[in-house]
């Protein structure tokens, strides 16, 4: 198959379809790791068509949804002084902190823009020399390189009102933090297709061995999905366990040397706080002290403010897996996409968003 079209083909899903009951032979528990596949799965109906035995469950894989109240705090103390401007992804407009939200300081006065990419950051710094332009950092190993370039290209530029305050994490550290607790029961991963197209299939393998866990990297349509669910079932069932690359169009089995080494001049590896998480040591990257004029941590001396999860939210037992948003008092009532109370309700890639949109039946 080579078009996209070819795996969206519902006449090609069907036959998939009774592959998966027949791959099934035992029950297992998948965790979907990447957000993206949670709402794939759920828009392309795959929950509804699980053969029994076989249960999904979503993981710590949305940027949004592990950024910490102690993070979204401090990006809202940045907003708040004078001379600073914070451009930021949508998706992180209306995560709540402690307090409130990037959305509510914004009407309230502090500066807050919604860019596209790191480059429009900078170009907004370049537009407005009377301001500190902060780009907010938050993602994974897919947005990093992006990040390491504009740094680059501040310097090559010499913009001195550009800084970048890092949250960026790193794959597949949080994993390792979670599968070793064994209240955890799961015998597969649907590993992310974004992060593994930059840290390639093969970083899977460690925790593939140590922790006996089947580990299949999948693509986003419909075809990908069921294969990737068909091969997990295989190997569990044929205690046959290893990592398979079901997304070769995308993802080669090493790391992409040229996104490690640009990101490796700029970022060092770091202890780094995930909502629902906590610490975890490092799974995170901090801009080096060779860049610290473009690190908004240094420049505008930031400690991390102690910092408190909305009261009643379930997200942190929902990245790991632990609970389903069903579970969560406040799940669709007082907690929706127009009043959310977590992360996990605003961010598209969210489970609870995801949930809400597409199956809060199921
Ligand atoms: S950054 Fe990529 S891999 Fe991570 S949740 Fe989003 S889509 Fe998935
Ligand atoms: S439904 Fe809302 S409050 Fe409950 S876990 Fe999800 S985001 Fe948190």
């Amino acid at each position: 198959m080579k078009h996209l079209d070819e795996y969206r083909d519902s006449k090609l899903a069907m036959p998939l379809v009774e592959e998966l009951r027949k791959a099934v032979t035992k029950p297992l528990r998948v965790m979907e790791v990447c957000g993206s596949h949670t709402m794939a799965i759920f828009r392309n109906g795959v929950r509804s068509i699980l053969p029994e035995g076989m249960q999904l469950v979503s993981g710590p894989g949305c940027p949004v949804c592990v950024t910490s109240a102690s993070h979204m705090d401090a990006f809202i103390g940045m907003a708040d002084r004078p001379g600073v401007r914070v451009a930021i992804f949508g998706d992180l407009f209306r995560v709540p902190g402690s307090h409130g939200s990037l959305a509510e300081a914004s009407s309230r006065g502090a500066k807050v823009e919604i860019v596209y990419s790191p480059m429009d950051a900078l170009d907004l710094a370049v537009r407005n020399p009377e301001e500190l332009v902060v780009f907010l950092g938050v993602g994974f190993e897919t947005t990093t390189p992006g990040i390491a370039a504009t740094i680059l290209a501040a310097k090559n530029q010499n913009v001195k009102n550009f800084v970048v305050f890092s949250t960026q994490k790193t794959m597949p550290a949080p994993m390792e933090a979670l599968l070793s607790d064994p209240a955890l029961q799961i015998d597969g991963l649907l590993c992310p297709g974004h992060v593994s197209s930059i840290i390639g299939a093969g970083a899977w393998e460690p925790l593939a061995q140590k922790y006996h866990l089947a580990c299949v990297v999948g693509g986003f349509e419909t075809a990908d999905l069921l294969k990737s669910l068909i091969l997990l079932a295989r190997q569990v069932a044929n205690n046959d366990i290893k990592v398979e690359n079901v997304y070769p169009r995308a993802v080669a089995w090493e790391a992409n040397q040229r996104a490690a080494k640009m990101v490796a001049e700029i970022f060092e590896p770091a202890d780094m706080d995930w909502r629902g998480l906590g610490r975890i040591p490092l799974s995170g990257l901090k801009i080096r002290k060779k860049y610290a004029d473009f690190d908004a941590e240094v420049r505008l001396d930031i400690t991390l403010p102690e910092a408190h999860e909305p009261k009643g939210c379930l997200c942190g037992n929902i990245l790991k897996g632990m609970n389903t948003p069903r579970e969560c008092p406040l799940f669709s009532s007082r907690c929706t996409p127009a009043n959310p109370i977590g992360p996990c309700m605003v961010s598209s890639e969210g489970t609870c968003a995801a949930y809400h949109k597409y199956g809060q039946d199921e």
